[in-house]
């Protein structure tokens, strides 16, 4: 009888040509350290690249390796989950990014932590090779996400993760299409422990996020996880209400006790575009919910599988 897969290594990918190669090497080299019996499962996120092809000819050689495509770019959050439908590992899935800044040498910290018992073990970055800008952009984001959020987010941690099979199999039943996938993996529960590690710079290529992107993303943690942009307005509304009530007494005590006719106009208009924008601000934040609720409505599948190659043979996604 065959002998089962014990981990599944997930890696999504966009686009890295220049780092297929040098993954590929670090990759073969980790697996002859280990004696488990490990699959790596390449997620290939609508490559436009030579990603493909270099996927293709390592898939068609090395029968550890798998690859499912994707029909199209989908964003990395949706290829993790592709990846975690298709995984076939019964113990853990390790998930790392493709460009190497999540280390799969550290796997033995991790699962050693599987082992004591805990179900998710995520990688919390303490330093980064990134700007300053960036930083301190993460940095912020995090800890405001957390205070935000109606769970206790971990901060800075990022997708690096191992999860035992148990988990992987209960995120496969988020039909959530606005994905943020470290806020699912810390809202199942169980067992959770964070372990720290440098975030190493990219090996190659550049970041697949824009600034847009990131910023989407970043939105998508906040407004799938709190209720409190929306607890915001409200106290929006209270607090103008009771700015424009102590108005109101002031003009008319200025009016009846000391015949003073206010001229009001500058007061006019402010109040008009400060109330204007609190107002069109509330209808964006209500739309950012309601489009999120228009997108989950429609149903769609989260991915569609292009082609798969598992154990050497090419099959077309289903
Ligand atoms: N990725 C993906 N689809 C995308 C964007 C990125 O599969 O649409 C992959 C990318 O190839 C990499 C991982 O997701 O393996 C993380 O992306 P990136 O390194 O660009 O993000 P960063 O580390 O800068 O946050
Ligand atoms: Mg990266």
């Amino acid at each position: 009888m065959e002998k089962k897969i014990q981990i599944s290594l997930l890696v999504p990918i966009f686009n890295e040509e220049d780092v297929v190669p040098v993954l590929v090497k670090r990759l073969t080299q980790f697996l002859s350290t280990r004696t488990e019996n490990i699959e790596v499962v390449f997620i290939n996120d609508g490559s436009t690249d030579q990603t493909p092809i270099q996927l293709f000819s390592v898939c068609m050689s090395d029968p550890r390796f798998q690859c499912i495509s994707l029909s199209r770019n989908f964003g990395h959050q949706m290829a993790i989950t592709a990846g975690l439908h298709y995984v076939r590992a019964d113990e853990a899935v390790f998930i790392i990014d493709a460009d190497l800044q999540d280390p799969p040498e550290l796997f033995p910290q991790f699962y050693e932590k599987l082992q004591e018992g805990y179900d998710v073990v995520y990688g919390i970055r303490k330093e980064r090779k990134e700007s300053w800008f960036k930083r301190f952009m993460f940095f912020s984001f995090y800890r405001i996400l957390s205070k935000l959020s109606t769970r206790a987010f971990p901060v800075d941690a990022g997708d690096f993760c191992l999860i035992s099979r148990k988990v992987a199999s209960v995120i496969n039943q988020f039909p959530e299409e606005s994905r943020y996938l470290r806020g699912i993996r810390s809202w199942v529960g169980f067992k959770q422990a964070g372990i720290s590690y440098e975030r190493a710079a990219r090996i190659a290529g550049k970041s697949k996020y824009s600034y847009s992107s990131r910023i989407r993303f970043a939105m998508n943690g906040i407004y799938n996880f709190s209720e409190l942009p929306i607890r915001f307005i409200t106290l929006a509304g209270f607090l103008s209400v009771l700015i424009a009530l102590v108005y109101l007494a002031f003009t008319l005590i200025n009016r009846f006790i000391y015949h003073d006719v206010t001229p009001g106009f500058t007061a006019l208009i402010f109040a008009i575009i400060l109330f204007g924008g609190v107002q069109l601000l509330s209808l964006g934040v209500i739309g950012e919910y309601v489009l999120r609720i228009f997108f989950q409505g429609k149903n769609r599948p989260l991915f569609v599988v292009d082609k798969k190659i598992i154990d050497k043979e090419i099959s077309d996604g289903k």
